[in-house]
């Protein structure tokens, strides 16, 4: 079958196209046919070695698909060939077959293209865990955004919506902020303009949000916790800016506020949080109130462009490859 392989750390470059054995599924395992691969900024950090778990190599990256089920192994019992899934699993979705544990596997509403489908589970399921469970959105509250027309904030933009939040998005371009405001953002701002900071107290009746979702890092970093609430909770869920942040702890005490960790993977090993967000988020899904934006698609041979697109800021919602 056809994947992509990476035999050492770097960018899109060492994304190679080549020929691999077809899988088989183990015990409690199910080989799925992949129609469609949602890809991750983390799929970039863990091809270059920067990930916050190890990289070995050769590996085939891909942590997110949608496809048919092509065959389960022994014990499994809750899927059968021929029904189309989402898969949240660790690597390997860039071939055309995937082997994943049936634990991985998540149901798809019929409503729902293989694209959507790809673009779900880890985005939705982030900003599920980021807002309700670790910073304990409360309706009305003020959220802030960043990349906001990105995967994960496009998704983060709804989600927010449907826990009754006021969201300030924030992107590097005009294009995108439309792209935010048609999905329910309050109050759009370029992320480059001066005077961020006066600008979101200003959107916030002078308050500060009180919840910020910070992806970009680096020396931003600073610039966030001076635009949080009294009592506002700052989330760290990543680094796009591969930059270090630096801050003064005791500087949280002033305003009562915290800054808390976010990262998906430890729930995914944590049966009773993701049972809550799949029952809060299915409903939302089946009935179409939630709908993942789908970006621009390349051939699973274009992985290396498609990592390129993305480095470049180029993408809104998310990117998909196909095989
Ligand atoms: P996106 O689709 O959001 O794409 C990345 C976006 O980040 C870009 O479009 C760009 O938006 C913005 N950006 C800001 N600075 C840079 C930079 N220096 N280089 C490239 N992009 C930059 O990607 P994802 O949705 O996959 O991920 C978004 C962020 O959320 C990443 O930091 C990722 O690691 C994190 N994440 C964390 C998870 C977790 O479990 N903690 C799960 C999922 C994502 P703009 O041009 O508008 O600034």
């Amino acid at each position: 079958m056809k994947a992509i392989q990476v035999q050492r750390a770097g960018g899109p470059e060492v994304l190679e196209l080549t020929d691999l054995p077809k899988p088989s599924p183990g015990p409690e395992q199910v080989l799925i046919r992949v129609e469609a691969v949602g890809l991750n900024f983390a799929d970039i950090l863990s091809v270059a070695g920067e990930y916050l778990v190890r990289t070995r190599y050769p590996m085939v990256p891909g942590m997110e698909f949608a496809g048919v089920i092509e065959s389960v192994g022994p014990g499994v019992e809750a899927y059968r060939p021929g029904q189309r899934v989402a898969a949240l699993g660790g690597s390997g979705a860039f071939a055309e077959y995937a082997v994943v544990s049936s634990r991985a596997v998540l149901p798809v509403p019929p409503s729902m293209s293989a694209a959507e489908a790809a673009a779900f589970p880890v985005s939705y399921y982030t900003a599920y865990f980021a807002l309700q469970t670790q910073a304990q959105a409360k309706p009305g509250e003020w959220v802030l955004i960043q990349a906001a027309a990105g995967a994960l904030g496009t998704a983060s933009i709804q989600i927010a919506k449907a826990l009754g939040l006021r969201v300030v998005a924030l992107a590097s371009r005009e294009e995108k902020l439309e792209l935010c405001r048609s999905l329910g953002a309050d109050i759009t701002l370029l992320s480059t303009q001066n005077n961020l900071v006066e600008a979101v107290k200003e959107a916030t009746g002078g308050r500060g949000v009180d919840i910020l979702m910070e992806v970009v890092g680096g020396a931003g970093f600073a610039q966030s916790l001076k635009m949080l609430a009294y009592r506002g909770r700052l989330l760290v869920i990543g680094s796009a800016s591969r930059e270090m942040a630096q801050m003064y702890p005791v500087s949280l005490m002033k305003g009562n506020q915290s800054v808390i960790g976010v990262w998906l993977t430890p729930f995914l090993s944590d049966p009773a949080a993701m049972q809550a967000a799949s029952q809060f988020l299915f409903p939302l899904v089946a009935s179409g109130q939630v709908r993942p934006v789908v970006g621009e698609r390349f051939k699973l041979e274009e992985a290396a462009k498609a990592f390129s697109f993305i480095l470049d800021r180029q993408n809104t919602g998310k990117v998909i490859l196909e095989p």
